[in-house]
């Protein structure tokens, strides 16, 4: 399917919110990702397809794209920067199950740097449906430029039992911070999204503190080192 640009959204120092229209109407369940195919001139080794979530919610029709440019960056993000309001790239998809199992359950999330994407889909999901968002977002970043703050902070201030608790480097996310956030580890649906290091650290560590492992749910972005 064709997608068109039809707007760039400045979100943080580094990271760019793309905003594309589907050629047709799209639906897709909040948390999906698609492959893109962005031909470019001189693609390096990593050639021209990606995987990235789709970081709008549903309800707002358009495909949001959410990523960060790297010093040195791929061609393909060099050219997705660089696309003009009007260039196009192909999709397809949705796929993926990183969404929500029980809307209406209490869930941990955990995010990694830009591995918050699904989770702003997610949440202005449930808040567009009237569903009040129980549960916490526990959020890693580098430095304080944490990607989607404003909006997050809109839906924790509209949902009471919604919470963000936000660690910035040199500050982690550890286990008894996991524990302090959890109501129960063995009930609870844990989300774990970022750098395929950090969700495999997390994925063991929560597993180590007692969650069955068919209550952790994962999303790696590969391709990132740190978060
Ligand atoms: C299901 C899924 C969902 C995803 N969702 C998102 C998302 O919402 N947002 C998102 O940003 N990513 C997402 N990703 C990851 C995304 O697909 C890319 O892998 C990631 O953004 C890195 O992009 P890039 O390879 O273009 O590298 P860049 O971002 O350009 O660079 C990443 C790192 O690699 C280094 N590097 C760049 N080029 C080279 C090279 N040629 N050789 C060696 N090192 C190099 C850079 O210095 C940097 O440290 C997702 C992945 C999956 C599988």
């Amino acid at each position: 399917m064709k997608l068109t640009l039809i707007e760039k959204r400045p979100t943080t120092n580094d990271v760019t919110a793309f905003i594309f229209k589907p050629e047709n109407p799209l639906t897709w369940v909040a948390g999906q990702f698609m492959q893109y195919t962005l031909p470019h001139d001189n693609p390096d080794d990593r050639k021209t397809q990606r995987y990235f979530t789709i970081s709008s919610a549903p309800f707002e029709n358009n495909i949001m794209v959410t990523t960060r440019l790297a010093p040195q960056s791929s061609t393909f993000k060099s050219s997705l920067f660089a696309l003009p309001i009007g260039g196009s790239m192909e999709a397809e998809g949705p796929m993926g199950s990183f969404t929500l199992n029980a809307p209406a359950q209490d869930f941990i999330f955990i995010a990694g740097g830009i591995g918050v994407t699904p989770y702003r889909s997610i949440l202005l999901d449930l808040d567009n449906k009237n569903i009040p968002i129980r549960g916490k977002l526990l959020y890693a970043n580098r430095d304080n430029n944490f990607v989607f703050k404003k909006e997050l902070e809109e839906l924790a201030s509209k949902h009471p039992d919604f919470k963000i608790l936000y660690f910035m480097e040199p500050e982690k996310i550890d286990a008894a911070a996991i524990k302090q956030a959890a109501s129960d580890l063995k009930t609870q649906t844990f989300y774990i999204s970022g750098p395929e290091p950090m969700v495999q650290a997390f994925e063991k560590m929560i597993m180590e503190m007692g969650a069955p492992t068919e209550h952790i749910k994962r999303d790696y972005f590969p391709g990132y080192k740190v978060i």
